[in-house]
């Protein structure tokens, strides 16, 4: 029997021990069929093969007790709620102790028998060992056998137990009939896997904990190996279809753009930029991502390029994330590039505004009257239409979908090269993941004499201190930024604390910075709008700006040395190091104060590792580690899908495993019947993210 006969995509009340009221439970993680139940793998497992009893433990030690409890009883202590009870087995009692968990106090009743797994401590008050690290418990009937062994944790709500999910998850795992393979015999005998039908099995209910690791190295493979094969389905085809372009031998224009830079290319800039010359000499497409931390010079590389193709007598697009970046590179490039010959244009929404200028610009484009068009999405619009097209440059890449950057290529008969820029550094593994399509370089050097900008967290106490130090930097004839995370009230409840940008800006611009030119930046205000406000605090007319995260990708001013952030704890590493390049462009020494009033220790330890280190790639892995590879992205802007059980740090070398086997896969006709099937599949697991993606 198929897998899809099972009817996996049954509502989840199809499961026994599942009614109406449980169902909508499962609705809040997000599990509305059979199959999400069954995709919901465990958080984590609970390994306790044999009970302990209390007169034998020992401080440290990790048990697994049952027992009775009772003379329970709770306390408030500053923002905690503490529940204490004891536990007694036929050997000796327990303190427990559960901190902020109010709900049990509904659940734990007197003389009920538990089982509870935990972490012992000594008390130093009552002078003897207790629990308070309780990984889980468990309620038991009276005469209930304890579950031992290695038992799934999953991730659920107070609504549903860990007893319940086990017992809704044996149930559909009895009722489910024996999986169909998708994966050919031979991958599974070169890669060593485990069927997908046992892996599924397993990863709930393992016997040990070998066959743990077997299933969940099955099921990462396969998460990976689907990926992979969409993403190698999307090189083949552009690499089928037609013929790429092989750019000339760099000359005299290439060479006379080198030496207009004013400064010489770092190491890391030549390597790239080398291996960019060979992608474009080459006749198949280059599809190549640079990373490259803010400020490390990577559109000088890009700019180099489109110098090349032009020199080939072909035409460049550079597509930008902003209009305010759109135009930042446009004036660069006219000033540098103006006096070679090299026509420029400039493409974005202010443009596009008024019809003349629309339709000049790509009358242009289609005649071959510009060679290099710098532009926002504008640029992928219908009706531009370019004469001759070699080279099109994505700016943050992660801004735009994985779709956009095939749209581009469309713009012409040719088939250009495609170079993609990103200053999210972005772990290999996930990459390959997101990536996977695309070759990889990386600039770590940044050019030399950046000082690095002092960070520090400050607590909103600090608060008037800090834009003292603001004034008295503006004082001194600087410029400041000031981020903030909301621009007005937000209905919602998590979020009704936040003083929005439009109130700080007002307290702000009527208290200490009453007698200096302040504006507001958002991104609700027209684009006309955002575009003076940011004209006005370039050339230093205004200075202090407050804004949302508008102003977090690229824009130069370098007088601005200071920026604060308010609420930083709600921003993701990764973009406070992003809103931090902002600062330190120029010859004065630099600040960002990040100000928070987060009382959680992790959001605290995020924060301080600001402080500490300047290393982009590095924040990335920290966040990526707290916050998951769909908040890291935006689930919206990447366009794939979350991992489900693959680990972005942990399968590098799986996944290096399930891209060869792609590779192999694909590119042998006779499984394109069989990928029909994976296909399904992964509809099943993706719902039509992917075939959007193949279907491009
Ligand atoms: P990115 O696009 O990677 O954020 P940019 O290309 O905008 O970085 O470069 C940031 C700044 O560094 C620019 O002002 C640029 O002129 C300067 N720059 C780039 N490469 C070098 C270099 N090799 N030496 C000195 N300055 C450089
Ligand atoms: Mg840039």
């Amino acid at each position: 029997m198929s897998k899809f006969e099972f009817e996996f995509t049954d509502n989840v009340m199809y499961v026994k021990g599942v009614g109406p009221r449980r169902a909508a439970s499962l609705e809040k993680l997000n599990i509305f069929t059979k199959y999400d139940l069954l995709t919901h793998y465990p958080r984590t497992y609970d390994n306790h093969s044999n009970l302990n009893r209390i007169c034998d433990i020992f401080e440290g030690e990790s048990v697994v007790l049952v027992g009775k409890i009772f003379n329970i009883t709770s306390r408030e202590a500053r923002n905690l709620t503490i529940i204490n009870a004891y536990l007694q087995d036929d050997s000796g009692v327990i303190q427990l102790t559960w901190f902020n968990q109010k709900y049990l106090l509904t659940k734990l009743r007197d003389g009920m028998r538990l089982m509870v797994i935990g972490k012992t401590k000594f008390d130093r008050w009552s002078g003897r060992l207790a629990m308070s690290q309780i990984q889980s418990f468990t309620i038991l009937d009276a005469d209930e056998e304890p579950e031992l062994g290695i038992m799934p944790v999953y991730a659920s709500t107070a609504a549903i137990s860990q007893k319940i999910f086990r017992t809704a998850m044996k149930n559909l795992l009895s009722q489910m009939p024996k999986l169909t393979e998708i994966l050919p015999q031979e991958i599974l005998r070169e890669q060593d896997l485990i069927s997908l039908d046992e892996a599924m099995r397993a990863i709930h209910f393992p016997k040990n904990l070998a066959e743990l690791d077997a299933a969940r190295r099955r099921l990462a493979f396969d998460e990976l190996f689907l990926i992979q094969c969409g993403l190698m389905l999307i090189k083949r085809q552009t690499q089928d279809e037609r013929l790429g372009i092989s750019h000339k031998k760099n000359g005299k224009l290439v060479k006379s753009a080198l030496a207009k830079l004013p400064f010489e290319l770092t190491k890391d800039q030549k390597k790239v930029f080398r291996a960019v010359v060979k992608d474009m000499e080459s006749k198949l497409p280059m599809r190549r991502l640079v990373q490259g931390d803010v400020g490390s010079g990577k559109t000088a590389v890009a700019m180099l390029a489109l110098v090349k193709t032009v020199e080939s007598g072909f035409q460049g697009a550079f597509m930008a994330p902003t209009e305010i970046l759109a135009v930042q590179h446009y004036e660069k490039f006219s000033a540098l590039l103006g006096d070679l010959g090299i026509r420029i244009g400039l493409l974005s929404a202010k443009i596009t505004r008024s019809k003349r200028l629309k339709d000049d610009i790509y009358q242009k484009i289609s005649a071959h009257e510009v060679d290099i068009v710098i532009g926002t999405h504008a640029l992928i619009q219908e009706g531009v239409q370019f004469a001759k097209l070699g080279l099109v440059v994505t700016d943050e890449q992660h801004r735009f979908g994985v779709n956009q950057r095939s749209e581009l290529e469309k713009k012409s008969d040719t088939l250009p090269d495609m170079l993609v820029m990103t200053a999210t550094p972005i772990p290999r593994t996930m990459t390959l993941t997101v990536y996977g399509d695309l070759d990889v370089s990386v600039i770590k050097e940044l050019p030399p004499g950046r000082k690095p900008i002092k960070t520090v967290v400050k607590n909103i106490r600090g608060r008037k201190n800090v834009y003292d130090f603001v004034r008295t930097e503006i004082l001194a004839g600087r410029q400041a930024y000031v981020v903030c995370p909301l621009i007005e009230r937000s209905e919602s409840e998590l979020l009704a604390d936040i003083e929005p940008a439009e109130e700080i800006f007002n307290m702000l611009r009527k208290g200490i910075f009453s007698d200096i030119p302040c504006a507001l930046l958002h991104g609700k205000m027209t684009p006309r709008d955002k575009d003076e406000i940011m004209e006005k605090f370039r050339d230093g007319e205004t200075k202090l700006l407050v804004s949302t995260t508008v102003i977090e990708v690229g824009v130069d001013v370098p007088n601005a040395s200071v920026m604060v952030v308010e609420y930083a704890e709600r921003f993701g590493l990764a973009q406070l190091h992003q809103l931090r390049g902002r600062v330190g462009r120029g010859a004065a020494k630099s600040y960002c104060i990040l100000i928070s009033d987060s009382k959680n220790d992790v959001a605290k330890a995020r924060l301080e590792t600001m402080e500490t280190t300047s290393d982009g790639f590095k924040l990335a892995e920290v966040d990526l580690k707290l916050r998951g590879p769909g908040q890291f992205f935006g689930e919206a802007q990447h366009g794939l899908p979350d991992l489900k059980i693959a680990d972005v740090f942990r399968d590098l070398e799986i996944l290096i495993q399930a891209r060869d086997a792609a590779e192999k896969f694909v590119t042998d006709d006779d499984n394109l019947n069989y990928f029909a099937n994976l296909r399904q599949n992964l509809a099943l697991a993706y719902g039509d993210k992917f075939n959007q993606i193949i279907a491009n």
